[in-house]
């Protein structure tokens, strides 16, 4: 997903410590699972005549934003949502000196997806919410937590304290399958599966049965990836990683063996990236079946794409599924079009159709989950494109609703990685800034000081910045040696624990007003 232009680089190192997800290592330091990504970063700089090309893929740098202070108070923003692209919209305003942001979260914890989407086994890339730390540390920032807007706040609300509201909740809901049979206990989507692990309030009691020998995952995304991945990983590794305890205790028990993955279409055409390809086969024992490597070798010999030719080659070096089960495994599967689940009281297997032919395969399951991707979710007052579930939008601007701006999934759909959010909310501000600058926004109604009491007297349960340290500060404490946290599940725990913030000094109380006049 990063590559660094050999020619460009000056081999300072500074990237080095500055990447909060330590992304990026030293040519010479890397471990025999990362030395796959040295050939990869060189393929994507071709050699042109025995020299290297100038540095023609670096990607265009997007300058910030320039406020012009306007009569009318600072440029006041209320962002909704504390996921990736709410953390870098507020970054990109707060790059303007007296710029206010407001981030408004559903949630008693910040961050989005990056605590309840990201797989506890990836917790490198958690290491974002670092970033997102200090973001949220700048003068001019202020959380409103444990707040939802449509419930305790509406767009109304927010547009009479704010010159503009910018919405980035991502996509909340899945893409469900609509076949026979997804309703029997023992089915479910790998999305929700993703937020019980990672210990969501809202999922905390998902019957999760593995009391089975084999599941099935409908779709080859990473997000399938991700849940093969804890599904199959020994717990005590698990264990050792910021899991919901409820999730691993189950996973201790676990009698799951197979985690069969099942694409419609062939190996070319699979979801995953090529990093969590990578990432999965050198961490699981990753198998085909014979006819799938047949596919395989049929989609080598005619594939161009170098990306997609790398896939293959890693697939055709996969080991076969009649090799004896060590541990349990992951089996890649294609063409396979899900055509009903099969279970009178509960799920016991699959029914696929061979995609291309009459042909039907049955696959035994004691859990079936669908992984066909997130789904965006209406927001209140605001237009919906139901086709696509985004917000209409023109590069973030929302059609028809003069003060209203998207960033992040609910502006361009389920895709891309943590980093894509950067330069799509960059550009949502560079529009909502030109809009002030031209006088386009309204102003709002009232003082800054008057929003802290309004919040406060729709929801008295909100969480500041205070609060949300303490129970940062609690679950880490909580973790002891071996987990970097142990999350709460609860939002009555969560509240409870954010209540014993210290409150503001005199100073700070004084400071904070100052600063809201
Ligand atoms: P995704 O990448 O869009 O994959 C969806 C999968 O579902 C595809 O295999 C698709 O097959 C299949 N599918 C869709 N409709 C189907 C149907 N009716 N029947 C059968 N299969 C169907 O979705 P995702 O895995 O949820 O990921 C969402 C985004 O988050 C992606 O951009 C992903 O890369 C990103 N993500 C990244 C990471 C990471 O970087 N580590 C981790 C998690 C997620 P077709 O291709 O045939 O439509």
């Amino acid at each position: 997903m990063l590559y660094i232009d050999p020619e460009a680089c000056v081999d300072c190192g500074a990237c080095v410590s500055a990447c909060p997800v330590g992304a990026i290592a030293a040519d010479t330091r890397l471990t025999d699972k990362q030395l796959p990504f040295i050939e990869l970063n060189a393929a994507f700089y071709p050699k042109r005549e025995g020299k290297l090309p100038p540095t023609s893929k670096l990607a265009p740098v997007i300058a910030a934003p320039n406020v012009t202070a306007r009569p009318g108070g600072p440029l006041t923003v209320a962002i909704v949502g504390s996921g990736p692209a709410a953390m870098y919209a507020a970054d990109e305003l707060l790059t303007q000196r007296g710029v206010r942001v407001n981030v408004f979260e559903k949630l008693p914890t910040p961050y989005g997806l990056v605590r309840a989407g990201v797989a506890p086994d990836h917790q490198s890339t958690k290491r974002v919410t670092r970033l997102f730390d200090v973001i949220a540390k700048q003068p001019g920032f202020k959380f409103f937590l444990n707040v939802e807007v449509g419930k305790h706040l509406s767009h109304a609300d927010l547009l009479e304290h704010h010159h503009a509201v910018l919405y980035a909740v991502g996509a909340p809901n899945d893409r469900r399958l609509d076949i026979d049979g997804m309703d029997l206990p023992g089915t479910g989507t790998a999305t929700e599966m993703v937020a019980w692990i990672n210990g969501h309030p809202e999922f905390t009691d998902l019957p999760v049965d593995l009391s089975h020998e084999r599941v099935v995952i409908v779709g080859n995304g990473n997000v399938a990836f991700d849940v093969a991945r804890v599904l199959t990983t020994d717990p005590d590794v698990l264990a050792r990683t910021d899991i919901s305890d409820h999730a691993l205790a189950v996973l201790r028990n676990s009698k799951v063996s197979e985690v069969v993955i099942a694409a419609r279409r062939g190996p070319a055409e699979s979801a995953f990236t090529l990093p969590e390809l990578i990432g999965l086969t050198a961490t699981c024992d990753v198998v085909l079946d014979e006819a799938d490597h047949q596919l395989v070798v049929a989609d080598l010999a005619r594939e161009t794409d170098p990306l997609t030719r790398n896939k293959l080659e890693i697939l055709a070096k996969l080991g076969n599924t009649s090799a004896p089960l060590t541990r349990p495994r992951i089996r890649l599967a294609y063409r396979l079009t899900p055509q009903r689940v099969l279970g009178e009281d509960r799920v016991t297997g699959i029914e696929f159709g061979v995609t291309g032919t009459d042909q039907v395969r049955t696959l035994d399951a004691g859990l079936v989950l669908t992984s066909i991707g997130y789904r965006g979710k209406a927001i209140a007052d605001l237009p919906f494109d139901d086709d696509v579930a985004v917000v209409p939008n023109d590069a973030g601007r929302v059609r028809g609703a003069s003060g209203a701006y998207v960033a992040g999934w609910i502006k361009r759909g389920p895709t891309g990685f943590i980093g894509t959010n950067k330069s799509c909310a960059a550009q949502t501000v560079h529009q909502l800034v030109d809009d002030y600058n031209a006088g386009l926004l309204t102003d709002p109604v009232h003082k800054a000081s008057a929003l802290d009491k309004l919040v406060r007297t729709r929801q008295p349960a909100m969480v500041d910045a205070a609060g949300w340290q303490a129970i940062d500060a609690a679950e880490i404490a909580r973790g002891g040696e071996d987990r970097p946290r142990d999350k709460f599940t609860s939002v009555a725990e969560m509240v409870a624990v954010a209540a014993t913030a210290p409150k503001p000094t005199v100073r700070q109380r004084l400071t904070a007003s100052l600063q809201a006049h």
